[in-house]
């Protein structure tokens, strides 16, 4: 723009680009269509003529008409090869992914009460149309503390309670999947005696268990 005014020449034609073509650093806080028509205003002011043209951005550009070239004939040829470029959300499923496979390799060689319950490091779904009750329940069976297990430790009793049957140490894995007592309502809803199994969020199997823990009047106890 500058060489209006040192130029002698009282006529000019502009060729007229899109932002794109600006530099980055331009861009960012200088409007372009305020400073063309500030200095617009100004050659007017000098007599000058002045006449836009619009031309396509890298026409007639050496470098780059050789690049739309090169990349024209990379498109069609059959020697092209893919790179292993990722965008940054696939890079980020990457990661994902893999920290979720780890998570779950480190919590399968664990040996601890949860893992027993709970095999994945998924959450588990909320159940629908259920009580607000029976899901505490659930919830107390598979983190393994309920009232009937782990009432002694909050009134100082000692010793904890155990199996009325065989006299081991009362659990939540006894009480569901081993306690001789309950086995005709055991079978009657079909209770695994896996843990994991018996305590699953599949709809149907969170049914069953509500089913018997009412069956035994255990509910009340949890
Ligand atoms: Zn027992």
């Amino acid at each position: 723009m500058l060489m209006i005014f040192s130029g002698l020449p009282s006529y000019y034609v502009l060729p007229a680009v899109s932002v794109d073509d600006l530099p980055a650093d331009e861009c960012a806080d200088v409007k372009p269509a305020g400073k063309i028509q500030n200095t617009h205003y100004i050659a007017k002011q000098q007599d000058k003529n002045i006449t836009y043209s619009w031309i396509p951005g890298h026409c007639n550009i050496n470098g780059n008409e050789l690049a739309d070239t090169a990349a024209k004939l990379a498109h069609s040829s059959p020697n092209s090869i893919t790179l292993p470029i990722f965008s940054l959300n696939g890079i980020k499923s990457v990661i994902e992914n893999n920290t979720l496979l780890q998570c779950q390799k480190e919590w399968n060689e664990m040996s601890t009460k949860l893992n027993e319950i709970k095999r994945s490091t998924l959450s588990y779904p909320s159940p629908d149309n259920i009580l607000r009750k029976h899901e505490t329940s659930i919830n107390r069976l598979r983190i393994g503390h309920t009232h009937l297990t782990h009432s002694h430790l909050m009134k100082k009793e000692d010793p904890p309670p155990v199996c009325t049957c065989c006299g081991t140490l009362l659990t939540v894995k006894h009480i569901l999947t081993e306690y001789r007592i309950y086995d005709k309502e055991r079978r009657l809803y079909q209770i695994s005696n896996l843990l994991d199994e018996a305590l699953n969020p599949d709809p149907n199997n969170i049914h069953k268990i509500i089913q018997f823990l009412k069956q035994t009047n255990i509910i009340n106890k949890l």
